[in-house]
């Protein structure tokens, strides 16, 4: 990983870019525009949205706005919890495009495995991919015995997982998994929202690198093949967290990253949504 620029091979031959910019709690509007041009300004070429976030409209206008061509952008977004079956979905599907106004998404994504629908959401994605409406199709919030439920029944095998990932909840089996079947791990929260920058292991290291804990953090990810979206709003956070392509750790210093796990989730767990 030498550029913000570098890209992973999805299993179905689609490259997709190895670091983005995730939206969740950017405002409509304003915000979300000028924020989308700060950071393909800086590099990023990936965005995260869904139709829950409520902001597919601006960043569909953020992408116009930009004179960076369509097709060096990729953009992925979500079918919500309460948007899932098989009608449903086509339905989202279509409104998250009118939103976006795009003529093609890069990724969809299952954004929670609702129980007793998210095998038949599953069937539209595929319908989707095989009209050729999106490039790639994946899930979010998968755990090891949803994948196996949907590689039993599927007919397409999803790209990616998108969970919840970072030093406190290092996912190692479910990455494992995720790996033994080609599928590509993304990592939301990747700074579990700056809530233990102040780690005295991270510290240390950022202070050899001359770097910050958000930025040892996201470099830890790209180092183990996940790819993490940070979310910011600050044009100073988006260029420090786009900052990490000019150093490497040691395998001891990822080791020692690892052992900050403790399988904490700050989100919600799969098994367990209420919403
Ligand atoms: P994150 O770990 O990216 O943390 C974002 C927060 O951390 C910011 O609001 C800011 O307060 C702080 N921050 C960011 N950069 C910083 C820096 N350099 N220094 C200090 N503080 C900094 O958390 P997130 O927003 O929850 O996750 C990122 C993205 O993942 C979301 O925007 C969204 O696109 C996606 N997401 C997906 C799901 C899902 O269920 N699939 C759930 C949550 C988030």
């Amino acid at each position: 990983m030498a550029s913000i620029f570098d890209t992973i091979n999805l299993h179905n031959g689609v490259k997709m870019p190895a670091f983005g910019l995730g939206v969740y709690k950017v405002e409509a509007g304003e915000q979300i525009e000028e924020t989308i041009l700060t950071a393909l300004d800086i590099g990023y070429r990936l965005i995260d949205t869904a139709s829950f976030y409520q902001n597919e409209e601006g960043v569909g206008q953020a992408i116009r706005n930009s004179e960076i061509p369509r097709e060096e952008l990729f953009i992925t977004t979500k079918v919500w919890n309460s948007e899932q079956g098989y009608d449903n979905t086509l339905k989202a599907f279509d409104d998250s495009m009118e939103k976006l106004g795009l003529d093609y998404l890069d990724l969809y994504l299952v954004h929670w495995p609702v129980k007793g629908k998210y095998l038949e959401t599953w069937r539209a994605l595929e319908e989707l991919y095989r009209k050729g409406r999106v490039r790639a199709i994946g899930v979010s919030n998968f755990k090891i015995h949803h994948l196996k439920d949907l590689l039993a029944h599927a007919s397409e095998k999803p790209v990616i997982n998108q969970i919840e990932l970072h030093p406190l909840l290092s996912q190692v089996e479910l990455r494992e998994f995720c790996q033994q079947n080609d599928i590509k791990v993304e990592a939301w929260s990747p700074l579990s929202r700056g809530r233990f920058f102040d780690e005295p292991v991270l510290g240390k290291i950022a202070e050899q690198y001359g770097k910050t804990p958000a930025q040892i953090i996201l470099r830890w990810h790209l180092q183990n093949q996940i790819i993490p979206i940070p979310k910011s709003v600050t044009p100073s956070r988006l260029k420090e967290n786009a900052d990490i392509f000019d150093f490497q750790l040691s395998q001891k210093e990822l080791e020692k990253i690892n052992g900050l796990n403790k399988d904490q989730r700050f989100g919600g767990d799969p098994d367990h949504i209420d919403f």
